[in-house]
This record gives C-alpha cells, sequence and structure tokens, in this order.
C-alpha cells in the first residue's frame, strides 16, 4: 500500500480518480473544499508545514499537487502555478545569464518567445534543433557546455516525436539536466521522469483540465531540492494559481483517461479519413504508419495524441476557407478541451517561420467521430470548390 492506503499499482486512469480525495470520514465530503483565505490564523513562530498566507501556499492546491504528482510517479508534490507560462519561466530560471539552452525548433512559440528574451536580456545561448533528430540533438549538447536541454515532445504544432530516454541519457552523460514540456502526450501517453528526465511541466489549460475553463501550469520534479527551488521561486515571483482554478482542475483532471482516450481514438480514425481526402496536401498524426513521428511514438508513448497537422491542397487561401466553413469545430486557439477546435498556427507572425503557412493544427475533442468528420469533410470540400481553384 502507498503512503496514502492506496495500492502501488493502480493504473493510471484510476490514479486520476482516486488521488488527493480526503480521508474516508463518516459525515466527510468525498471532493476537497475550496478554501477562500488570504492568510491563517497564526501566532509565534509558525510550525513546520503550517499554513500562514496564500501565496506561499493553500490547502486547495493540496489534493491538486498530490494528483499530479501520482500520475507523474513523481516522488515530489507537483506545484501548481497560475500559468503554462508561469510554470516555464520558473523551469528556464535554471539556465543562467550567459548559459546555454538547447531547444526544439519546434515548440509552443511563447516558449520560444521567452528563450529568444532570455538571449536578448541576460546573453543566454539559444540554440533550436530538430528534436526528433536524436544525433543533432547529441551534436548541440557536445559542442559546449549546456546549461539545459528542453524537450517538447510530440512538439507543438509540427507533432514531431522525440526519443525521451536517448536523449536524456546524451544530456546526462555531459551534465545537462532535461526538462519535458508533456502538455501533448498528457502523462497517460507519456511519463518523461521515469525515462529520467529532471523536470516535466504542464499547460494545465490543455488536457489536464480539459474543459477550455481555467489557465493553470505545473511543474512535476523527483528531487527534493529541485522542489525547494521551484517552490522559493513560485513565491518569491508570486507566480500562484487562484483557488477556484485548482479546485476546476482537479475536477477535470478526475475524467482524464476518458476524455484523452476518447480524443485519441478519434483522432486516430479522423487523420485516416483525411489522408485518403482528396482536398489534404498532407496530414501529420504519430497514428499513421508512414508519419516520420509513428516509430518512435509506437515505442516510447502509449497513445498517439489528439493533436492533427493538417494542410489542405489550396495553400493558405484553402486553409483560411476550410476554418471558414466550419460550423462543429471551434475556430479558436489552444487545444486539449473537450470540443474541437483548429486554428491556422502562421496566423501569429510570431510562430516560427519553418511551420507551414498552410498548416492547421486540430485538436480533437471528445464529440462523436462522425459528426467531427461529415463537418470537417464539408469545409474541405468547400474550400476545395473555390473560385479560382
Ligand atoms: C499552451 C501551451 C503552453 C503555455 O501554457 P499556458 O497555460 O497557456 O500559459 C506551453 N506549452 C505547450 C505545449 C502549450 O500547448
Amino acid at each position: 500500500m502507498g503512503p496514502e492506503g492506496r495500492p502501488h499499482d493502480l493504473s493510471p486512469a484510476t490514479v486520476a480518480v482516486t488521488a488527493g480525495r480526503p480521508d474516508r470520514t463518516p459525515g466527510g465530503p468525498v471532493n476537497p473544499p475550496v478554501v477562500l483565505s488570504s492568510t491563517y490564523v497564526s501566532t509565534g513562530t509558525p510550525g513546520p508545514g503550517e499554513l500562514l498566507y496564500a501565496r506561499n501556499g493553500t490547502e486547495t492546491w493540496v489534493p491538486f499537487e498530490r494528483a499530479l504528482a501520482d500520475l507523474e510517479g513523481a516522488a515530489q508534490p507537483a506545484l501548481v502555478f497560475g500559468s503554462g507560462m508561469a510554470a516555464i519561466a520558473a523551469v528556464l530560471s535554471l539556465v543562467p545569464s550567459g548559459g546555454r539552452l538547447v531547444v526544439p525548433r519546434h515548440a509552443y512559440q511563447v516558449t520560444l518567445g521567452f528563450a529568444d528574451d532570455m538571449a536578448l536580456r541576460n546573453g543566454v545561448e539559444v540554440v533550436r534543433v530538430d528534436i526528433a533528430d536524436t544525433a543533432a540533438v547529441v551534436e548541440a549538447l557536445r559542442a559546449a557546455p549546456t546549461s539545459l536541454l528542453w524537450v517538447e515532445s510530440p512538439t507543438n504544432p509540427m507533432l514531431e516525436v522525440a526519443d525521451l530516454p536517448a536523449l536524456v541519457d546524451a544530456a546526462h552523460a555531459v551534465g545537462v539536466p532535461v526538462a519535458v514540456d508533456n502538455t501533448f502526450a498528457t502523462p497517460l501517453g507519456q511519463r518523461p521522469l521515469a525515462w529520467g528526465a529532471d523536470v516535466v511541466v504542464h499547460s494545465v489549460t490543455k488536457y489536464l483540465a480539459g474543459h477550455s475553463d481555467v489557465v493553470l501550469g505545473a511543474v512535476v520534479v523527483d528531487d527534493p531540492e529541485l522542489h525547494a527551488r521551484f517552490l522559493a521561486y513560485r513565491t518569491l515571483h508570486g507566480s500562484i494559481a487562484g483557488p477556484w482554478e485548482v479546485w476546476l482542475a482537479l475536477r477535470g483532471l478526475r475524467t482524464l483517461a476518458l476524455r484523452v482516450g476518447r480524443s485519441q481514438e478519434t483522432a486516430v480514425e479522423l487523420a485516416r479519413r483525411l489522408a485518403a481526402h482528396p482536398a489534404v496536401a498532407q496530414v501529420r498524426h504519430p497514428s499513421l504508419p508512414d508519419d516520420p513521428g509513428h516509430k518512435v511514438a509506437a515505442r516510447l508513448m502509449t497513445g498517439f495524441g489528439s493533436i492533427i497537422g493538417l494542410r489542405p491542397v489550396g495553400g493558405v487561401a484553402a486553409a483560411d476557407a476550410v476554418v471558414s466553413a466550419l460550423r462543429l469545430w471551434v475556430p479558436a486557439t489552444s487545444l486539449g478541451g473537450v470540443e474541437s477546435s483548429l486554428e491556422r498556427r502562421r496566423r501569429f507572425t510570431t510562430e516560427s517561420a519553418t511551420v507551414p503557412e498552410d498548416l492547421l493544427r486540430l485538436s480533437v475533442g471528445i464529440e462523436d467521430v462522425e459528426d467531427l468528420w461529415s463537418d470537417l469533410s464539408q469545409a474541405l470540400s468547400a474550400a476545395a470548390a473555390l473560385p479560382g481553384r
């Protein structure tokens, strides 16, 4: 039995439901309460673990932090932050002024923007690599002393899949710590700490909360010193989450396995149909046997995720026409909600220039697969029928 009297070998789907519950007391609640208090009664020198002030810690964070740590298989409680970017900023503080940071050439665009800002203001050397090209990453790590290897896998929005254990081994061989943004895969898809990664970050906003109603982030580590460091960072910077948001995220987390399971299943089917559609120039999903990420994903991941990359025949005009013609799919940024959504990523001038102009990033939700397909296929046909095509 685990420390809370639960068996150690529960499956992740069960852990998502059971972790972080209050003790079983007759008449006690099944769910943890939301406590709205900025301060706590305190006299004299606070005892160890005593709540003091809500920027330092609150009881409402604890069950979520426990549950996410259990899902990632972490030895320390997770640390919840006010957004994914707040969590990422905390982890990137591991890179000192004048340090060297290796990042994927395609990754969440604001993470890359943050790295560029570190280059500008703190003289950090930022090296961009193709994270799916293990030899290229190893070469970058060996070229000069490096402060941190940042990994996203699958990458946003290009869906490149990293050979995580190989990258972790190569980085550790030259003394470089590894941080993994596990937002796309979720802890049900891969557990980077089990491969030896030092830090996992999440945009909790996406699959973990899962209902497009909160913005939140989290950092997960095994090492007590790293935990203390990121906890101190959160308190010093005040990059904290509100209690309501964390309570909603825990409520969302309870159905993680159902949501992720359904949306992945649907994504596999939609990717297969899209690959055969005459109005589609290219489709990227690691489930497709000829996708560049398929082999590594099949070996390392449980499931292939529910983000699809789609390039319609006809370039940017056709891509924009598809977005406008959809009735069920929501045209919006973000991903990982119960509702299916999509956007053309290069509509943001800040997106990497090597992301194709006409790439649509589809986030598959939990609606009926046939409803999603009929909307998508009518939109592709409408775009293909545009004048001039
Ligand atoms: C959305 C996202 C982030 C940023 O998280 P926020 O919660 O929006 O701050 C980081 N990484 C990935 C992969 C994302 O998709």
